[in-house]
């Protein structure tokens, strides 16, 4: 899908192993004359044990392993850096074979259910005004083998499937549409990793031709939308123009999505001092979320970027609990504290400016 914009795209040479189809493995184990039930195994590798480098594939002769890795391209992510919270959760600096990085998180909450925060982009076009992951906007798509490979690799750290998957790392993920939904499809395929539907939630900065498509797509996927504000006044100091839509667009394509899938919606509101906020626009926000028959995740700003602050927790407090007493479904983001650089896109930021000094 092109999305009104061009996209850039990392030039794949290889097909990727963590994205190939049954019937790719077939072709491959046929070209190198072995028996199909080759295919099979390395199926099994991929979506059962939820690894994708041949060399960790030791039911595999050692000639099949190196072939594996001639014919498909494998295992291209890796992680340069790890910063953890102390409750099992934890921040991934993720390096890319053409040398560039992305970060995702493994959030453990306090009930032990673990959460997979996957990226879709390196960089994001969208450049929201308060967001590291955005300041210096899109280098380029990932690929939907980079997407399923960060799964893998977080389902290694923690030893088993995720509980949840999350698409809230780096990029907008609607702008980066078929590669996220063909790696979203091989996540969820009964006969691949598994996971199911209801799990995966997308959140999109409201870019409403994606959101369309996943309504025409019909599958269960939760919809979150970065919202931030509940006018378009306040909501264009935040996100720059180009990929921004009107909140009347973004809630009839909200409304298109939830009637062809029966998910949940839910508003994310990065909480800015003095910009977005007040008890006013607390109560304008309660209006779009009944509109929208949202739940609303409050996310006090975590300091990165374009000389915003945080507002001090009685401001969190009173803005949530005009949105409690209306009766909409509120909850405020706990932070994980990765030490430091613990807000999205800020590991990989801080890893760039170190890379160009
Ligand atoms: S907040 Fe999301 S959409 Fe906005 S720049 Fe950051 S990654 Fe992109």
């Amino acid at each position: 899908m092109d999305n009104g914009r061009k996209s850039m795209e990392k030039t794949v040479k290889k097909p990727e192993l963590a994205f190939a189809s049954e019937a790719d493995l077939l072709q491959f184990v046929k070209s190198v004359s072995e028996p199909a039930y080759r295919a099979k195994q390395i199926m099994e590798w991929i979506g059962k044990k939820r690894i994708s480098d041949p060399d960790k594939m030791t039911n595999l002769s050692a000639a099949l392993r190196e072939k594996l890795k001639e014919y498909f391209s494998c295992s291209g992510v890796k992680i340069l850096e790890k910063r953890e919270a102390g409750d099992g959760s934890c921040k991934l600096l993720l390096g890319l074979e053409d040398g560039e990085s992305i970060e995702c998180a493994i959030i453990v909450a306090k009930d032990g259910r673990n959460t997979f925060c996957l990226s879709t982009q390196v960089g994001c076009p969208v450049r929201c005004s308060f967001c590291a992951s955005g300041e210096h906007g899109l280098v380029r798509n990932l690929t939907a083998g980079e997407i399923i490979e960060q799964y893998l690799l977080s389902s290694s750290i923690i030893g088993k499937a995720p509980d949840n998957v999350v698409i809230m790392g780096i990029g907008e993920p609607l702008l980066n549409y078929d590669n996220l939904v063909g790696a979203l499809e091989k996540i969820c395929d009964p006969d691949g990793i598994g996971l199911a539907a209801r799990r995966v939630t997308i959140s999109t900065s409201g870019w409403t031709p994606g959101i369309r498509s996943l309504a025409r797509k019909g599958r269960q996927w939760n919809l979150a939308v970065s919202l931030h504000a509940p006018d378009d006044k306040t909501r264009a100091l935040l996100i720059p123009g180009k990929f921004r839509r009107d909140i009347k667009d973004i809630l009839d394509a909200c409304k298109m999505h939830r009637e062809a899938t029966g998910r949940l919606l839910t508003f994310e509101y990065v909480l800015l001092k003095d910009v977005n906020d007040s008890k006013e626009l607390a109560s304008a926000l309660v209006k779009v979320a009944r509109q929208a028959d949202a739940k609303v995740n409050l996310i006090p700003y975590n300091e990165a970027n374009g000389g915003f602050t945080r507002p001090d927790r009685e401001t969190v407090k009173k803005f949530a609990s005009v949105l409690e007493r209306a009766g909409v479904p509120v909850t405020v983001r706990v932070e994980k504290g990765f030490e430091s650089d613990a807000a999205c896109g800020q590991l990989r930021s801080s890893a760039e400016k170190r890379r160009n000094k």
